[in-house]
């Protein structure tokens, strides 16, 4: 397809694109869903690629919810779909600590129950989940009591973040050997009507600040999400479309992979944002730039029906 980077697709293109690629990759909050609600005409749009054999996988940065979690929501919403075909960043993170860095050894969790149970599941023990902080001058930071069979420090979405969490994890970090990993560095996360709550980026960042190191980060961009997709479905990048809302996170995973990328304007990033990163004439800033836009996915429903 002979076509300019970020072109509006429409018409006989969104055939095209999708008797091009066999496997589409969805981002969730902003793309398929919005909070607890379904995008409009996305259930149809996923049910239909999966009729037509196409393979479609779930690929998000939110760290909150186990692959099980995902696969309920998604069946509440009327999305066809399996634990299987959801990759979080809960599950990515056991896995990564598993197959990369080959822990042997526990993992001190800043974060959630949900990433407890996905670490127990691949026989990783951890400690650290739920409320931890005291109040008082007197207390001695510096020597609190540490597990010595902590082996890596994991840091998600957590909202018992306190400062006892970040002084234990830089205590933990000052070993060289304890390994730093975090899920995602997503900065804020968007609510309806313009506001917004820090993203697990603040809490990443602030454990980084702390322990004056930098966490090997799992989550999109970074390729290990799709390497989990396409070792277990044997997927062809070249015949591989990423779709998402944010171009510093899907759209740079799916440039950084060799995908098809498509933007959809349902979510956090815009056409304007995607043409300044274009015009900016930076390189590593191209790889924010989408194959295409759309406005909502529920314009690919046509193609499929016809
Ligand atoms: N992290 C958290 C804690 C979230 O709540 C969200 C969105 O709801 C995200 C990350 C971004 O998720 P996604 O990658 O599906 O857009
Ligand atoms: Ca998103």
């Amino acid at each position: 397809m002979a076509v300019s980077k970020c072109t509006r697709l429409s018409g006989p293109l969104i055939k095209q694109l999708l008797d091009s690629v066999d496997n589409v990759l969805f981002d969730c909050d902003g793309v398929i869903w919005r909070g607890d609600e379904a995008i409009s005409g996305a259930p149809e749009v996923i049910n239909l690629l999966k009729k037509t054999g196409k393979g479609v996988y779930f690929v998000t940065n939110n760290s909150t919810k186990t692959r099980k979690m995902y696969a309920d929501k998604l069946a509440k919403l009327g999305f066809n779909a399996t634990e299987e075909e959801v990759f979080g960043t809960a599950y990515c993170s056991a896995m990564y600590l598993k197959s990369v860095c080959k822990l042997e050894g526990k993992v001190y969790l800043i974060g959630s129950n949900a990433m407890r149970q996905e670490l127990e599941k691949v026989e990783i023990e951890q400690i650290g989940v739920g409320p931890d902080h005291v109040s008082g001058t007197q207390f001695d930071w510096a020597n609190v009591a540490l597990d010595p069979e902590v082996k890596a420090v994991l840091v998600g979405f957590d909202e018992h973040f306190s400062y006892m969490k970040l002084n234990k994890a830089l205590q933990y970090l000052s070993n060289s050997d304890c390994q730093f990993v975090g899920t995602n560095t997503d900065t804020r996360l968007p609510l309806e009507g313009g506001k917004a709550v820090p993203g697990t980026g603040c809490l990443v960042k602030a454990v980084e600040t702390a322990a004056q190191r930098q966490a090997q980060v799992v989550g999109k961009p970074n390729r290990f999400m799709f390497d989990c997709v396409a070792g277990k479905f044997n997927v062809d990048p070249n015949r591989c479309l990423m779709v998402g809302d944010r171009l510093d996170t899907d759209i740079l995973l799916g440039s950084n992979c060799g995908l098809k990328t498509l933007l959809t304007l349902t979510g956090v990033s815009t056409v304007a944002d995607a043409e300044t990163h274009q015009k900016s004439g930076c390189p590593v800033r191209q790889g924010m730039v989408p194959d295409y836009y759309v406005d909502s996915i529920a314009e690919l429903l046509p193609a499929l029906q016809g």
